[in-house]
């Protein structure tokens, strides 16, 4: 019987496990992958190391830090510039924008259309702003939004932008707007607040993400947690206030407490006694975004200095571009580096079913087309491929979360959903990690912290001092 059981090794899951660490308590984590990190693992083909997206090191939340710090040893953990642009209609564009480069790319005519669209919208707002489309035309007038938002949220969700609830804006695009935008590519930021879209230092694994996870998955392992990898929870059945959970070989294990990372989604069809049909279809109607990355190996020593470049243009697939290199100089070798071509997709789509080759070969033509490499010089891919990537925002998620989260609490007061696909909820390192530790201090401290009210990206969440959330993060 274990005290809590953890289902996934990601950054949630494992998180969670350290924090019980420190409360004494051994825990058992089963994962269904046969690698750790989740989302945040690096793959390593023929010695090359690549991200599942590129994964910045950033929070606002100092206990995430002094976890990080508690992992990896000093000289690992690199403090890294970012840059990064915009690529579109056949320009870069610096990102975060700078004056000077933005005014050159659109022109003294554009630039003025787009101040006087601004104004428009201040003085005529969309009605309804609970999707994407209004939600940003309103904060940075129609012009701006079709150029720097429109093609490529539409290119990450593979929806028209109207269908894309506006809580997928307000978390990614945040506190910023035009005016801030502008002042920031003055660089005049006189309140010192820190927008997260904007920040230019980033901290990061020498080896890249997975380094971090995989070192913490070692300490544990040594502290006597149990880790099964290849462990997929097919079935979690409650009596008597316990649990049992049986992975796909049949074995089974006892546990009071779960921390459960895998998919919100999956939940309701996994457990027993088996929910009513409001709850089973909420959790069919969570829907995801799929994910595939190709690597390229480029016969160069440096191929661009961007971390990533953004691809907003529609005449090309690709997304986004990461440069490995740029990332982490230890992450590329031999005089040559690696770049990232970043797809959205949905599992079974073209793209997603296109074998590798084909990929390859689509990949290096698109980069050709950007300009950004000659093909003839890269001659080793390959192709990754990352189902559930993205949680999607449509117009009724936040009402199926809801529902499953209710019957949650009613029917399954020791089961904690954590994380990222845990809570459906469109999030980084930091958040996952933060509802993993919530979650283990609810249940050996007795703390009341509502986790659904997690959101590392509040202000208020700078209130947190000595490692624990200030009292409105609680109840
Ligand atoms: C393209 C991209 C770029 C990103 N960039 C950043 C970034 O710059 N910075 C940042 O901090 N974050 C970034 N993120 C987000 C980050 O990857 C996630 O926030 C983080 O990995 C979530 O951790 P998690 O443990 O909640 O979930 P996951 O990483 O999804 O881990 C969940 C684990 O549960 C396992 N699992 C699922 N179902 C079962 C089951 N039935 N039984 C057992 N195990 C199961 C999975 O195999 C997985 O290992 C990015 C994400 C993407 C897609």
């Amino acid at each position: 019987m274990y005290e809590i059981l953890i289902i996934g090794a990601g950054p949630a899951g494992l998180t969670a496990a350290w924090e019980a660490e420190k409360h004494g308590i051994k825990t058992l984590i089963l994962e269904s992958d046969k690698e750790i990190g989740g989302i945040s693992r690096t793959i390593e083909r023929n010695g090359w190391r690549f991200d599942i997206g590129g994964h910045r090191f950033f929070t606002k939340v100092d206990e995430v830090y002094q976890i990080w710090d508690e992992i990896l040893d000093k000289e690992d953990f690199l403090l890294r510039p970012r840059m990064s642009r915009i690529y579109y209609k056949n320009k870069f564009y610096d990102y975060p924008l700078k004056a000077s480069n933005a005014l050159f790319n659109l022109g003294i005519v554009e630039s003025v259309r787009c101040v006087l669209s601004y104004f428009y919208i201040r003085v005529f707002p969309p009605k309804n702003q609970d999707n994407f489309e209004d939600w940003v035309a309103a904060r940075f007038g129609w012009r701006l939004y079709n150029i720097f938002f429109k093609t490529y949220t539409e290119k990450v969700w593979g929806v028209d932008a109207k269908t894309i609830g506006s809580d997928w804006a307000s978390q990614r695009i945040k506190n910023l707007s035009l005016i801030k935008a502008i002042l920031n590519a003055f660089q005049i930021n006189k309140s010192g607040e820190i927008i997260t879209t904007l920040i230019d230092k980033f901290k990061y694994p020498k080896y890249g993400p997975g380094m971090m996870w995989e070192t913490a998955y070692k300490k544990l392992e040594a502290k006597n947690h149990k880790i099964l990898l290849s462990s997929r929870v097919i079935e979690i059945s409650k009596e008597n206030n316990t649990y049992k959970v049986k992975i796909e070989s049949g074995e089974e294990f006892e546990a009071k407490n779960i921390l459960s990372s895998m998919p919100l989604a999956h939940l309701p069809k996994t457990i027993k006694p088996i929910p009513d049909n409001k709850v089973l279809e909420s959790g069919q109607n969570l829907k995801f975004r799929d994910f595939l990355s190709v690597a390229l190996v480029i016969d160069k020593k440096d191929a661009f200095p961007d971390n990533w470049i953004y691809i907003h243009d529609p005449g090309v697939k690709v997304g986004r571009v990461q440069n490995y290199g740029s990332w982490s100089p230890y992450l590329v070798k031999d005089g040559k580096t690696c770049l990232g071509l970043e797809y959205f997709v949905n599992i079974g789509d073209e793209l997603w079913s296109m074998e590798d080759e084909k990929l390859i070969d689509l990949a290096t033509r698109e980069l050709e087309k950007l300009s950004l490499i000659k093909t003839n010089s890269t001659h080793e891919g390959y192709v990754v491929r990352m189902p559930k990537a993205y949680p999607v925002y449509d117009l009724n998620y936040s009402k199926n979360i809801d529902e499953i989260a209710t019957w949650l609490s009613s029917e399954h007061k020791s089961l904690y959903p954590i994380g990222r696909n845990g809570m459906h909820r469109y999030n980084n390192q930091d958040h996952s990690m933060m509802t993993g530790v919530l979650s283990v201090r609810n249940i050996i401290l007795g703390e009341k912290n509502n986790i659904w009210k997690v959101n590392v990206e509040e202000d208020y969440l700078e209130e947190i001092s000595s490692g624990r959330l200030a009292p409105t993060q609680k109840g």
